[in-house]
């Protein structure tokens, strides 16, 4: 990864249109009541070819890590640059670990990476706000939609990092039925050319 195509920018400088659906650096509850900030430093990523071409981890393209859909904010799906949170390399690094250890493919669904807080589908109290979670819908062969499947590499991604956090199986709240979903909680990382001055 070349530091000079992938630059990292102080989300607070952003244009007023993107800080409204970015939000850097705001607090928000999670559904405990726990209050969490939005992360504040992005990488910027000025074209989907750049993204494909982007390795963050041998075996993850940073494409695979922010591909969206409708759901998104229009702006955020449509217009380039776009913005992923920094804290996304160190997500990439630990699915390669994930997927040394099962020694197989490792897919991650789309809305399943990266989502910004202005997305549909949980906005900024969804971890994935924080570019450090991952639904992975298929390992290898196997897709994750079931107890035995979900259960089985949910216990080898917490095996690997005590960060880790994989939910369970089921239907209601904070359950998966169709994919393993798996976080590092609400990490952010500042470049060490950025300042945290406001
Ligand atoms: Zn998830």
């Amino acid at each position: 990864m070349r530091a000079e195509v992938f630059r990292a920018i102080d989300g607070l400088q952003l244009p007023a249109e993107h800080r409204t659906l970015l939000r850097p650096g705001e607090a928000e509850n999670d559904a405990d009541g726990n209050v969490h900030h939005l992360p504040r430093f992005f990488y910027e990523v000025a074209s989907w070819q750049q993204a494909h071409e982007i390795r963050l981890a041998p075996h993850f393209k940073l494409a695979e890590l922010m591909t969206v859909d409708c759901h998104e904010a229009e702006l955020l799906l449509h217009e380039f640059p776009h913005y992923v949170p920094c804290a996304i390399i160190l997500l990439a690094r630990f699915l390669e670990d994930f997927r040394r250890e099962v020694d197989a493919p490792v897919f991650v669904s789309a809305n399943g990476g990266y989502r910004s807080p202005a997305h549909q589908i949980g906005g900024a109290k969804s971890i994935h706000a924080w570019g450090t979670a991952a639904d992975i819908y298929r390992v290898g062969d196997t897709f994750l939609d079931d107890t035995k499947s979900i259960e089985r590499y949910g216990a080898i991604a917490v095996s690997l990092s005590p960060a880790v956090l994989v939910r369970p199986f089921g239907s209601g709240a904070g359950k998966t039925d169709d994919h393993l979903h798996l976080d590092l909680g609400f990490l952010t990382l500042t470049p060490r050319q950025c300042s945290e001055t406001t």
